[in-house]
């Protein structure tokens, strides 16, 4: 494996107390391996992924327990230093939102070479060739000239594509993406997700793609990891949860996509809200919103149930969802 998240829990302080945002988290990817991890907002995914990059804020976000194995080190036992340095060089991020992960007064060419001079000694010269090559490489049109040219200057879907020349300059051997594509048009979302899935597979790169659209990652991924409250409710090879999910929170997921042999029918949507961190339900903290909760579902929580080698349902029920 070239990470294993194992047990992993976060907590924050809040005014309303402490945010249990992380409650027990273990996941994996290899080398070449594409994981969604799949969740709505505050369902702990992004925290997470913070935590497995060390830019976690502290305070408030604090990590009580667990273990992130990259490449065979745990990097929660890593001094800052040698914490930067993997993830400068090992780990990269790309974020939903390019504009304000880019500095709006260096050109794009700039912000590229830098990476080359700061961290692997280039001259100035042989940087900014390399910054034109990787514009090229993630199909950036007439780069020799935009390399000159500011964040502003270019289109949403443009700008994106320069954070993933970013995240790949160093050719790390896991990039993080999280929500790379929830800000763009829904033909552009998929160009770029295109773009990175074969960027990935080229570099053989682990990727972990973090995302609240079940839509965007049939395609992409190998697995998918469904988080709810802090949580990992189902893991599973991505053609088995197309197949039948396992959980009823995956269900409602699944049943939340448009499609479009169904034009002009309301999307079923999951009845209700995510629960506040601070008071998570007690027993399966979905079942205030779960269409097969009973009572066992209010007072014992659902451990990760063994489905098959390679799948995992935190349902009691798992049988019955799975049945559909
Ligand atoms: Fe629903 Fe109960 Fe399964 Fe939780 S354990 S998902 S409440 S059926
Ligand atoms: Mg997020």
């Amino acid at each position: 494996m070239l990470l294993e998240v194992r047990d992993l829990h976060v907590e924050f302080r809040t005014r309303d107390g402490i945010a249990r945002a992380v409650n027990g988290v273990s996941y994996g990817v290899d080398a070449g391996e594409t994981l969604a991890v799949l969740g709505e907002s505050g369902s702990g995914k992004s925290v997470t992924a913070q935590a497995v990059m060390g830019i976690l804020d502290i305070p408030p976000g604090r990590i009580t327990g667990g273990e992130v194995i990259f490449q065979g080190r745990d990097l929660l036992k890593l001094k800052e230093e040698e914490r930067r340095r993997v993830r400068g060089a090992e780990m990269a991020m790309i974020f939903q939102d390019a504009l304000s992960s880019l500095n709006p007064v260096i050109s794009v060419g700039d912000q590229l070479a830098e990476m080359f001079t700061v961290h692997r000694g280039m001259s100035r010269k042989d940087a900014r060739a390399r910054a034109v090559e990787l514009m090229d490489r993630v199909r950036i049109p007439a780069a020799r000239e935009r390399v000159r040219q500011y964040p502003h200057q270019f289109s949403g879907g443009m700008r994106q594509r320069i954070m993933i020349a970013m995240a790949l300059a160093l050719e790390p051997a896991l990039i993080i993406a999280d929500e790379p594509t929830t800000a763009l048009d829904v033909t552009v979302q998929a160009q770029v997700m295109e773009l990175l899935a074969e960027l990935q597979r080229e570099l053989r790169m682990g990727l972990i793609l973090i995302t609240h659209d079940l839509g965007v990652v049939a395609d992409v991924a190998d697995r998918i990891a469904v988080m709810y409250a802090g949580r990992i409710v189902e893991s599973a090879p991505v053609h088995d949860i197309y197949k039948a999910p396992a959980h009823p929170y995956t269900r409602g997921l699944l049943d939340s996509i448009p499609r479009l042999d169904q034009k002009g029918q309301e999307l079923y949507a999951i009845k209700g809200l995510p629960p506040s961190l601070t008071h998570i339900p007690p027993g399966c903290a979905f079942h205030p919103r779960c269409p097969l909760a009973r009572d066992v579902c209010r007072t014992d929580e659902p451990p990760l149930y063994e489905v098959s080698a390679t799948r995992g349902s935190a349902c009691h029920f798992w049988r019955e969802c799975l049945n559909g």
